[in-house]
Formats: structure tokens, sequence, C-alpha cells
């Protein structure tokens, strides 16, 4: 039987839950930084795309730590509001704004970008599209970040095989990975895995509060039932299988 993805529930009930926490994916303001640090300087002249950048927690991130200009971009308008919102209360509206669009159809120049990040966001479109896509729109010498589920191991259990190969069909391991970003015209310049903590402290431990809540106010909704028991299930699987999966920090360079 086919396992049902997260894509598939009502996409205002997954937004609904997502745009209330402080991030919608794993990660970590540790991690960004991290990342940024194996990129050249990012003068005042420089620009960055983020993309897939929901509420914008690591868009705030990126620009409390250069002094370029970013555009950030998802396809959901709440997410982008909020986005708005923050960057204006922490005083960055003249370098940070959040625009609505869709990753696999950019409404930017060619070779616009300095520098493309993407924090679990570019399975949507998949990993070897979005890496052809994307690199249009990035300088010669522009960088792409981005985070991505990844394997481990070349072999791993039945169960978070069918999990993640329904989720995210093309899902690799980390040298497979490596070896598209090169197919894609990049130079990988590094690739570093998120520490359990991005998920668990920073994603699914947040999760549960926002979860009675949702099931309070949306009592006797038997998708917000099955959406909730699908969330609870994807940490039940990652406290059981972490060792043969997570999301690794890939990070490239534009030939
Ligand atoms: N980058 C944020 C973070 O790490 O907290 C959000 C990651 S969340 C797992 C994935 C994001 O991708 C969501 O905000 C979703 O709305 C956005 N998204 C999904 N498909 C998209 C598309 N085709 N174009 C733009 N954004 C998309």
């Amino acid at each position: 039987m086919e396992e049902i993805t997260i894509q598939e529930f009502d996409f205002a009930l997954i937004n609904e839950f997502f745009t209330e926490l402080e991030r919608q994916g794993p990660g970590s303001s540790e991690e960004t930084i991290r990342a940024l640090g194996f990129i050249g300087n990012l003068s005042n002249k420089a620009k960055i795309a983020d993309l897939g950048c929901g509420t914008g927690f690591q868009t705030m991130v990126l620009a409390q730590n250069t002094e370029a200009t970013i555009t950030a971009l998802d396809i959901y308008a709440g997410s982008i509001d909020k986005l708005n919102a923050t960057a204006g209360k922490l005083g960055l509206q003249n370098r940070v704004k959040g625009i609505v669009g869709s990753m696999d159809n950019l409404p930017f120049q060619n070779d616009e970008f300095d520098l493309i990040w993407s924090e679990g966001a570019i399975a949507n479109i998949g990993f070897e599209k979005g890496l052809n896509h994307w690199k249009g729109f990035l300088k010669k010498d522009g960088y792409i970040a981005v985070t991505y589920e990844s394997w481990f191991t070349d072999e791993r259990p039945a169960e978070i095989e069918k999990w993640w190969v329904d989720a995210v069909p093309e899902i690799g391991t980390i040298g497979y990975n490596i070896s598209i970003m090169q197919k894609t015209g990049y130079i990988p310049v590094a690739a570093f895995t998120l520490p359990e903590s991005c998920w668990i402290d920073n994603y699914f431990i947040p999760q549960k509060a926002r979860q009675e809540q949702f099931l309070k106010k949306h009592a006797g909704n038997k998708t917000v039932e099955d959406m909730i028991s699908f969330m609870r299930r994807e940490a039940d699987l990652y406290s059981k299988y972490k060792q043969y999966y997570g999301y690794v920090f890939y990070i490239g360079k534009k030939i």
C-alpha cells in the first residue's frame, strides 16, 4: 500500500499548523552560520535568494550575518506576510524582502545572485531539477547552499526506506547527491550533516504543544487527526532510525 506523504494533506492546514512555529523544517542558526562560513565575503553589493524560505527563520540569520540584500521566496503567502513583518520588527526591511512565488519558475534575472540558499525545501521540486534550474540565476562563481534529506548508509530497514521513498522519491546517499551537484555544474565545496538537535529540539519538540492546540481547535476533523498522526509517526521513525538518514547541508560553487 502507498504510504501517505505530508504533501497530500490539505495545503492550507499544513501551513496553518507550521506558520505558528519558528521553523518549518529541521535546522538551526548555528548550522546556517556554519554553512555561511564556507562562502566568501558577502558585501553590501551581494544578492542572496532564499528559496522555500517559510516564515524566514534562516533568512533573518543570513541577514544578521552578512551585509547582503536578500530576496526570500515561498509559495505560501501567509509565510511571506510573517517573514516581512519579522524583517520590519528587526529593522531589516531595507535588505530583506519576502515574495510569493514558486521555486520551479523563479521570477529573477539570469546571473542575478551571488548566493542561492534553500533549507529543507528543494525536495519539493527535486534535488537535480532544483540545482539545474537555479544555476541560471547565479553569477559565475556564485554559491549554492541547500539542506536536503539524505541516506547515511548504503542500506537501511524496509520500513524507513519505504517512508522516505514515498516522500522524496529521488532520495540518495551523500556521495550520490555530491555527484549530482558535480553533474549539474557546481564544484562541491562542503557537505555536512545537521546534528540531531536540529530535528529534535528545533523541529519535533516545538510541534508537540502545537499539535495539542491544533487538535483542540479542529476537534472532530478527521483530516487534522490524520495529519497529526502522520507528524507523530515522522518523529517516532526519526528516533528509531536516525542513524540511517538526516538532513545534509550541500554547498557548491557554480563553475
Ligand atoms: N526554509 C524553511 C525552514 O527551514 O524553516 C521552511 C522549510 S519547509 C520544510 C518547506 C517550505 O517550502 C515551505 O515553506 C513551503 O511552503 C515551501 N514550498 C513548497 N513548495 C514550494 C514551491 N514550489 N515553491 C516555493 N516554495 C515552496
